[in-house]
């Protein structure tokens, strides 16, 4: 059984029992596979805006639903909404020139490459961005002509089952899009099927790590969006209110539960002082509280036990030397709420900087010049986004194309995705890429074809 629990309260929303047929549901996607791979472009182009129009339909009560499942401030779970929409309409009009032949001469009379859909493919996605995960993965996947398995986090199955119900109710095939209600510890066994023919996992990087394990075993393809440290640079000529501005709402965006949420602010001397007194004002100005109500800056998180991680990563940060400028305590009450929290002197040594913070607390991070702050930045397991803010932007340009270690270089802006540009990262942030054309073509068969 899955419960989903309101962070707001503690209280159970509903109990979702477990899919008890998985190896069915795994025969009628594959069955489904072999007549919708053979569809036309113009027919799966005409069910996605379909899709896309029933989600600007129902963008309420879909946002009512990921509010009470995870927590998301009302606008947040609006805006994530539209996004859905958007990347659905995105590939609904872009698939068929992503994935056209392309003619290359050579001693055929014609040669060229086709890109065939892979068959049916297996999604594990998180509870932070419950609609947005799924959608940058099975948009471009369906219009490819593969087929879905969602496994979704155990703690948004409301979210899972409505979005089943959108692909069905947008006309698609009854089991083009299939949502599967399975604990973690039964992925093993949907990947070593053999009519599964890849898997993606937008996660953490342990179940990471689980997962490319065991589509290594079994030599399938495999799509790995894991976790993030994202340092942002503040350099000495950088425009500091337009840094501060950005760097709050990065770090407290989704109430900082954000896989490119801004997690290391990374100081030049020149700036430390007044970068930090901005900092801090804007946000002690942020409000938490209820996350229906439009005045509040963040809500709660999404779990109490996740909440609970958070604080222990403070306070080991804490015993190590960072001192508290704001927030760092577990509100009294019910809910998974925490404040918006800054710690300084920090140091590569503490949780803080080495960990992945996903919540509102921000290590605010001493470099000695420039070239330290650089080599701070990069000082992480992670390569997932990166920002830099300087005054100079050919200069912040550089750093960001040569320098920086990450998926996604920002300059003079806040890291985030968009369905025209490429998404993923390096190092223990994972491998391939979501969204634009390098998405649509992660799981397709790249296929040669030559003729005398
Ligand atoms: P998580 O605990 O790794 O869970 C993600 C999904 O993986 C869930 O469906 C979970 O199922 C499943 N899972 C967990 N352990 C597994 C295992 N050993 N084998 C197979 N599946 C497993 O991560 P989360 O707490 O939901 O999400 C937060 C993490 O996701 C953060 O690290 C964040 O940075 C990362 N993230 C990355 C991106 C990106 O694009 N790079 C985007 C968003 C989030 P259960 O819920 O049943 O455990």
């Amino acid at each position: 059984m899955f419960h989903s629990i309101n962070p707001v309260d503690g209280s159970t929303i509903k109990d979702y029992p477990e899919t008890s047929n998985v190896n069915e549901c795994i025969d009628h996607s594959h069955q489904c596979w072999e007549s919708y791979r053979r569809s036309k472009f113009s027919e799966r182009k005409s069910l996605m805006i379909k899709l896309a129009e029933l989600l600007r339909h129902q963008r309420e009560d879909l946002a009512k639903l990921m509010t009470m499942e995870m927590g998301k401030r009302t606008g947040e779970a609006l805006a994530e909404v539209d996004k859905c929409a958007w990347v659905c309409t995105y590939y609904a009009d872009h698939a068929e020139r992503f994935l056209q032949n392309e003619r290359i001469e050579t001693d055929a009379s014609d040669s060229f490459v086709a890109y065939e859909p892979l068959g049916v493919i297996l999604a594990v996605m998180p509870w932070n961005f419950p609609f947005w995960q799924v959608f940058r993965f099975a948009a471009p996947a369906l219009m490819a002509g593969n087929t879905a398995l969602l496994k979704h986090a155990s703690n948004v199955s409301g979210c899972a089952i409505a979005i089943q119900q959108l692909f069905s109710d947008a006309g698609f095939p009854e089991d083009a899009f299939i949502t599967l209600l399975i604990p973690s510890s039964k992925v093993k066994e949907v990947i070593a099927h053999p009519k599964v023919k890849a898997v993606t996992l937008t996660g953490s990087e342990a179940a990471g790590r689980s997962v490319a394990a065991e589509a290594g075993k079994y030599l399938k393809k495999c799509v790995l969006e894991l976790g993030g440290s994202d340092p942002y640079l503040i350099l000495a000529d950088a425009d500091l209110e337009l840094a501060v501005k950005t760097c709050v709402q990065s770090r407290l965006l989704n109430a900082g539960q954000s896989c490119i949420a801004a997690k290391r602010f990374i100081l030049v001397p020149e700036v430390y002082d007044a970068f930090t007194d901005l900092f801090l004002r804007e946000m002690e100005k942020i409000t938490v509280g209820d996350p229906t109500q439009a005045a509040t800056g963040i809500g709660p998180l999404a779990r109490v036990d996740l909440r609970d991680d958070l604080h222990d990563q403070v306070l080991r940060s804490v015993a190590m030397g960072a001192r508290i400028l704001l927030g760092g305590n577990i509100p009294e009450g019910v809910g998974a709420y925490y404040p918006p929290t800054v710690l300084t002197d920090v140091t590569p040594a503490m949780p803080a900087f080495r960990e992945e913070l996903f919540g509102p607390v921000a290590p605010l991070i001493r470099a000695e010049s420039e070239a330290h702050a650089l080599a701070l930045a990069n000082d992480s397991e992670f390569g997932l986004g990166a920002a830099v803010f300087s005054g100079d932007k050919g200069r912040a340009q550089r750093i960001a194309q040569q320098d920086l270690q990450a998926g996604s270089c920002f300059v003079n802006g806040l890291v985030k995705s968009d369905p025209r540009l490429p998404f993923g990262g390096i190092k223990l942030s994972g491998f391939g890429r979501e969204l634009s054309h390098h998405g649509i073509r992660e799981f397709v068969n790249v296929k040669t074809v030559w003729v005398r």
